[in-house]
């Protein structure tokens, strides 16, 4: 069985630890977030695809979710000592090893693609991860302050002020001129199943559909496309995805974030191609949502109900089984 699955940072690494366990003999293929990615010091740094790779690699930081096993900090803090920022960025010196040889070989003319797939031959997630977009596209946030409005990177939103000034618009920075990277627009036509785990649907999975293409690619695809829910009980479960939905006027609930994906106009989530393909002009054809919200509809989506708490492995593999339950595959 061939997967295709849309991924954030930490919410789309654990789900897919699940999928992989779930599913030891299905093909995977990743299509990452680029959208937090961030030059510093030089380096390019994505986050993102990051987390994916450490996590399903076996070399992320379990206790933070984010980062290296046995990280130290000592280059950020003797960068700290020189006066050179910035502070609120985690820049481990493991990880830095990563963006390094990134830059090298961004600099020699690779894509993003063959960085990514080259870096993975080190962590060997058992899975296909891509990158959206070879093209620099990045998220900022408009925020407004007694200097007036302004725009910042998305992790200085997020990291440095916590998410706690209200963002007034959340920008794709050169998503209109980006095109879905090689392999990205096939994983979507020729999957079996999509998946959207349960990242955040703003700036994780909203800056994915921000890629020109990619919404119509999970429009067309003949595969069911089913989404869990990273709202339970009106919160997010970790992070600040609120405050990002916040910013396009879209309730905190599993009900909201599901209509705000949209159904897909196929009917029942199970034989999804067919009449009226994309009648709902939305991406999902099933949603999952935490026991906690039985009873959520959403026009044109199947929704359905089971505990979506991702605290270990096992209780991912149950998500995993009721997704494709749901999907009827
Ligand atoms: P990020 O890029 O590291 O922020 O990670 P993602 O965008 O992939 O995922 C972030 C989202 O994961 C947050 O909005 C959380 O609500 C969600 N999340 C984290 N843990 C869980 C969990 O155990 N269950 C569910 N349903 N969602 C979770
Ligand atoms: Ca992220």
């Amino acid at each position: 069985m061939k997967i295709t699955a849309l991924a954030g940072g930490i919410g789309g690494s654990r789900f897919l630890l699940g999928a992989r366990a779930a599913l030891p003999d299905a093909e995977i293929t990743v299509i990452g977030n680029t959208g937090d990615d961030i030059t510093l010091h030089g380096l390019r740094i994505c986050p993102d695809l990051d987390t994916v790779m450490y996590t399903l690699g076996g070399g992320i930081s379990t206790e933070r979710g984010w980062g290296r096993h046995a990280e130290t900090f000592t280059v950020a803090d003797e960068l700290a000592a020189y006066g050179v920022g910035p502070a609120w960025f985690g820049l481990g010196d493991r990880d830095l090893a990563t963006h390094l040889v990134r830059t090298q070989m961004l600099a020699a003319g690779y894509s993003l693609t063959d960085v990514t797939a080259a870096l993975c031959q080190r962590w060997k997630p058992g899975l296909r991860l891509l990158p959206m977009s070879d093209d620099r596209v990045e998220t900022h946030v408009v925020i407004e302050t007694d200097e007036g409005r302004r725009a910042v990177h998305f992790q200085e939103w997020w990291l440095r002020m916590r998410a706690a000034t209200p963002a007034r618009e959340i920008i794709s920075v050169g998503a209109e001129k980006a095109r879905p990277a090689p392999g990205v627009l096939d994983a979507l036509a020729n999957a079996d199943l999509v998946l959207l785990p349960p990242s955040n649907p703003v700036v994780s999975i909203g800056s994915i559909l921000a890629v020109p293409g990619l919404r119509d690619a999970l429009i067309g695809t003949p595969a069911p496309v089913v989404g869990v829910s990273p709202i339970i009980s009106g919160a997010p479960v970790r992070g600040m995805a609120d405050a990002c939905l916040r910013a396009i006027s879209v309730a905190t609930t599993a009900g909201a974030v599901g209509a705000h994906y949209g159904g897909r106009g196929h009917g029942a989530a199970a034989g999804g191609a067919g009449a009226g393909a994309g009648a709902g002009g939305g991406i999902l054809d099933g949603w999952l949502v935490d026991t906690a919200d039985t009873g959520t509809e959403v026009p044109g989506v199947t929704v359905k109900a089971r505990p979506l708490l991702m605290t270990d492995v096992e209780a991912t593999v149950e998500i995993v089984r009721a997704a494709l339950e749901l999907a009827g595959v």
